[in-house]
């Protein structure tokens, strides 16, 4: 195997001979380099807010009596550069959080229906009139889970779906039960994703269009946070997309993850 990485070392048996042993060490590497690559991920991010600010504030200092207009515009750059860096802080501490409390999981019984009717209400709010954003709930059948863990990961999806969806665009949100699972789906007429992407979406920091991603406010740790929260409540993002028409993110809920009232009803129906 090209990839095993072995850890050799030579300890003495008794006074004649010694002991050969070897390690493989391969898992460590890998997760010893996914950390390496993370901590290089966020000193980038953070330095090019910081770089920019930095260049702002000496513009000013150098300007002997700066006009309050410029001022203003300099302000104006340095503050959206700033909360910048609180999106990604603010998502780096989610995503440490998530998998710091691996079992300490509030499950409860969550209305899916009432928590996407104050879903739409925000992606109206957020698409403010640019987009047509409709939810169609074919289920009132509700799942046991995280309330703030499901209201964000839905909430990722859906604010995706309107950032990367031209003015005009339709984003479709729905749920029903389908095969004893219960799906939730996001639909967008958005740009779409080329397919030899879609496999690395939900690592921390991996982004199509990295100009892009970053104009419309985006952190590239939404999906990587959404990817944990699904695991924690056993469930599955399914990615479809064609490039310039759009994409469906698909959450999957297995059967054991409904409440009992909703298994119930759904063997009856089986
Ligand atoms: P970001 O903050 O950059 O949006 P995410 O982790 O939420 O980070 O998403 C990762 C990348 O996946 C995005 O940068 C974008 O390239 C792509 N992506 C996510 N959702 C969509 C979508 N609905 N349509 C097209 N591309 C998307």
């Amino acid at each position: 195997d090209k990839d095993l990485i072995l850890a050799i070392q030579i300890v003495p048996f008794d006074s004649t001979r010694k002991l050969l042993i070897s390690r493989d060490i391969t898992q460590l590497e890998k997760v010893q380099t996914v950390h390496r690559d993370f901590v290089a991920n966020v000193s980038h991010e953070l330095r090019t807010p910081l770089t920019v600010i930095g260049g702002f504030l000496e513009t000013l200092l150098d300007l002997d009596e700066p006009a309050p207009g410029i001022v203003r515009k300099y302000m104006d750059l340095m503050l959206s550069q700033t909360k910048r860096m609180q999106r990604i802080v603010e998502d780096l501490l989610t995503l440490s959080r998530l998998e710091n409390h691996q079992n300490s999981l509030r499950i409860e019984p969550i209305n899916v229906p009432a928590l996407l009717q104050s879903i739409l209400s925000e992606a109206q709010g957020l698409s403010a009139g640019r987009h047509e954003v409709t939810l169609t709930i074919q289920t009132e059948h509700w799942v046991l889970g995280s309330r703030d863990e499901l209201h964000s990961a839905f909430a990722n999806l859906v604010s995706n779906a309107i950032r990367y969806t031209p003015e005009g665009g339709r984003i479709t949100l729905s749920w029903r039960i389908e095969h004893r699972q219960g799906v939730f789906q996001v639909s967008d007429t958005g740009i779409g994703i080329e397919p030899q992407h879609i496999p690395r979406l939900t690592e921390r920091f991996y982004r199509v269009d990295k100009g892009r991603a970053r104009d419309t406010g985006g952190t590239g740790l939404g999906l990587a946070i959404v990817k944990h929260i699904l695991l924690r409540h056993d469930a599955k993002l399914d990615i479809t997309s064609t490039p310039g028409e759009g994409s469906h993110f698909t959450i999957y809920f297995p059967t054991e993850s409904l409440t009992p009232s909703a298994q119930k009803n759904i063997a009856a129906d089986a």
